[in-house]
């Protein structure tokens, strides 16, 4: 198994001018280990409650994907519920409730500790750290985070950031922990926080990845039909980060070419999570169509 995640497993409702959905599987460790396991093997670490029945577990299991690591605890699954802009642009969160998150103390099962590549998914940096600390050399770390952590556990979130190898954020997002409007000049504080790397998200106007000496962006593939955009962030990480630990590191981080197909294969994952409410397009892809569609994204910024 190559790649850990660490997130939330949750029970989403939410609302978007295409229509609403109530209670559906959700949360950031599911999107991203459904979008990464297309690529490579992968391991959840999380915890549910006992409303999480096995036909919720099915989203896992079908991609093969390890739940050793996620605890199933008495109590209620986390429950996240928001209701996007008529543009889609904006989210507005309607209620966030831990449940069994609220008392989530990860231990990792002792096998898992040598994962070569780990993605902490949004969740209490406290949570990330825990993680980060039980882990034995991991050759790439990446994570993400949200306003919710930055405006509410700054001082931990910092001490997770100087751990952590690529940060895969938003745009809004970037702007609130740097403190700066510009992206360049985001990307420059942010790095010198602690990653090396960082990909700031910029829905549909694409995403950008920043490191020593190197700007790469790249453009959002255009959609005519947009559903749910929820879960498109942690799709875009899964596609990233799947990708990447389907390749070997030699030497100094991931081979440049190697990092630049990431961002796309991200991109592409993120395309087909907000085709559908939840993590119903994305559940039932083939790796066929995976490339076909990173075949349009050549196409689409072929200039020369
Ligand atoms: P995204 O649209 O990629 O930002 O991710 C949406 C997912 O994040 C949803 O499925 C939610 O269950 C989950 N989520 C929302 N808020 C939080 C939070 N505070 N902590 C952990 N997960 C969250």
């Amino acid at each position: 198994m190559r790649l850990l995640v660490v997130g939330s497993v949750a029970f989403d409702a939410v609302r978007t001018p295409r229509g609403s959905v109530e209670r559906m599987v959700g949360g950031s460790a599911t999107y991203f280990s459904v979008a990464a396991s297309y690529f490579t093997q992968v391991r959840v670490v999380g915890v549910v409650g006992d409303d999480f029945e096995d036909e919720h577990h099915q989203v896992f299991l079908e991609r093969g994907i390890c739940t050793e690591g996620l605890e199933r605890v008495p109590g209620k699954t986390f429950f996240w519920s928001g209701e996007y802009s008529a543009d889609l642009n904006d989210r507005r969160t309607l209620a966030t409730e831990l449940n069994v998150f609220a008392s989530f103390q990860p231990k990792l099962p002792l096998h898992y500790r040598r994962t070569p590549y780990l993605f902490l998914g949004n969740i209490d940096p406290e949570l990330q750290s825990l993680v980060q600390r039980q882990m034995e050399a991991p050759q790439l770390v990446a994570g993400d985070t949200m306003n919710f952590w930055i405006e509410g556990k700054r001082d931990k979130l910092e001490e997770t950031l100087r751990n952590i190898g690529v940060l895969i954020i938003n745009d809004s997002e970037a702007r609130l922990l740097s403190g700066e409007h510009n992206l360049i000049k985001a990307a420059r504080a942010i790095r010198a926080m602690g990653p090396q790397m960082l990909v700031i998200k910029r829905g549909d106007n694409g995403a950008t990845l920043f490191r020593e000496g190197e700007i790469f962006s790249v453009p959002a593939l255009p959609l005519e039909d947009v559903f749910d955009p929820t879960g498109a962030g942690d799709s875009f990480a899964g596609g990233f980060m799947g990708y990447l630990a389907s390749h070997s590191i030699e030497g100094n981080g991931p081979d440049p070419g190697v990092l630049r197909r990431a961002v796309i294969y991200g991109s592409v994952m993120g395309s087909f999570a907000v085709e559908h409410f939840g993590l119903e397009r994305l559940r039932r892809l083939s790796r066929p169509q995976i490339e076909t569609r990173y075949k349009e994204f050549q196409i689409l910024t072929r200039f020369d």
